[in-house]
């Protein structure tokens, strides 16, 4: 049987170079190479286009090459009942940690008004904050949340979380479930949004939601583009009650060149590169699943299809 690799970003070749040696009995190849479909039987895919998986008669097992599985999910044709595993590492966890702390400095240093000053040679001393003072929101507690909650606290940020499950987590405030949104979105001088994308989390970042912050709190979402309704982001920060935004994740990408976030001057857009998984990282991890999936093993990190992460 053959193993498909596709992605919509990452280099084949580079991918299956790195893979084979951790398999050497299995057959990977790029979707060009597939002769006969019948003879798939697992798949290692970054957003394949719409109708491939179901294409596959024989598939029994998919490999997601990241976290977010909202893509493939949204194929309508999507193959529900086949095991699905997502792609997170320690590697990952710590670009994201690092992108949720560099963004969240740059806020609590005032970085910006620095650079306008400089701009404007302006010699101006600016007011510190404690960051005891200042507090920080997670919004989804999961592997990359609580590694972005431990960096803020090494600072001496208080930090507040929202999921879906209570958590217990070493100094971190925990809130939970739909009833606990409110209470948790009023502490968030900071909001950080890690959530995935699910039919419960679309457009959570919203006008409501953003009244309910701080007034000056400043919005970091680097989830998915889906969790920001942006018509309401933009209103807020035009407002000045939502001070600023830095985004990663766009409901369409790449970013259309008339959107108003690129020229927005209280907006960040990074283009969807907080964290990727690199293959010497990740291989022994996909290697791993594909061994139990050979030896009827269970498989890791699998997608909860009724949660839809
Ligand atoms: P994860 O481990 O599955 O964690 C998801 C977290 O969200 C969990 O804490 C979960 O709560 C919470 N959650 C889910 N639905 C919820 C709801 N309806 N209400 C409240 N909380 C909810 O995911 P992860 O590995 O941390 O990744 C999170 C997301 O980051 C991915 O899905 C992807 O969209 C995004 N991502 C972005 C990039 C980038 O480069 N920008 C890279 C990788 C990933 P429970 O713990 O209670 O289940």
């Amino acid at each position: 049987m053959t193993i498909l690799f596709q992605s919509l970003i990452h280099d084949p070749d580079l991918w299956i170079d790195a893979l084979q040696p951790a398999l050497p009995d299995e057959d990977i190849r790029p979707l060009a190479e597939i002769d006969d479909k019948a003879s798939v039987d697992a798949a290692i895919v970054l957003a394949p286009p719409h109708g491939l998986l179901a294409s596959l008669p024989n598939l029994k097992f998919v490999q997601n090459l990241g976290a977010g599985v909202d893509g493939l999910l949204k194929d309508p044709s999507y193959p529900r009942h086949l095991p699905l595993a997502r792609m997170v590492d320690d590697g990952l966890a710590n670009k994201m940690a690092e992108y949720v702390v560099l963004h969240v400095l740059r806020y609590h240093r005032q970085v910006e008004a620095m650079q306008f000053n400089q701009r404007n040679k302006i010699w101006k001393w600016l007011p510190p904050v404690d960051a005891s003072e200042r507090c920080i929101g997670i919004m989804g507690m999961g592997e990359l949340g609580i590694a972005a909650a431990k960096r803020l606290l090494g600072f001496g940020f208080q930090v507040v979380s929202w999921s879906r499950r209570l958590k217990a987590i070493d100094g971190v405030a925990s809130f939970h479930g739909a009833d606990q949104l409110e209470g948790f979105l009023r502490h968030c001088q900071m909001l950080v949004c890690l959530l995935p994308l699910t039919p419960e989390t679309t457009g959570i970042i919203n006008r409501r939601t953003l009244s309910l912050l701080p007034r000056g709190a400043y919005v970091i979402n680097a989830g998915r583009g889906g969790h920001v309704a942006e018509h309401d982001l933009l209103h807020a920060l035009d407002n000045d009650y939502i001070a600023g935004a830095t985004l990663d994740v766009f409901a369409e990408e790449p970013l259309r060149q008339d959107h108003p976030f690129w020229v927005h001057p209280k907006v960040t857009v990074t283009p969807h590169n907080a964290a990727d998984i690199i293959p010497s990282r990740v291989v022994p991890y996909i290697a791993d699943n594909i061994r139990r999936l050979r030896e009827g093993r269970p498989l890791l990190r699998l997608v909860d299809m009724k949660t839809g992460y």
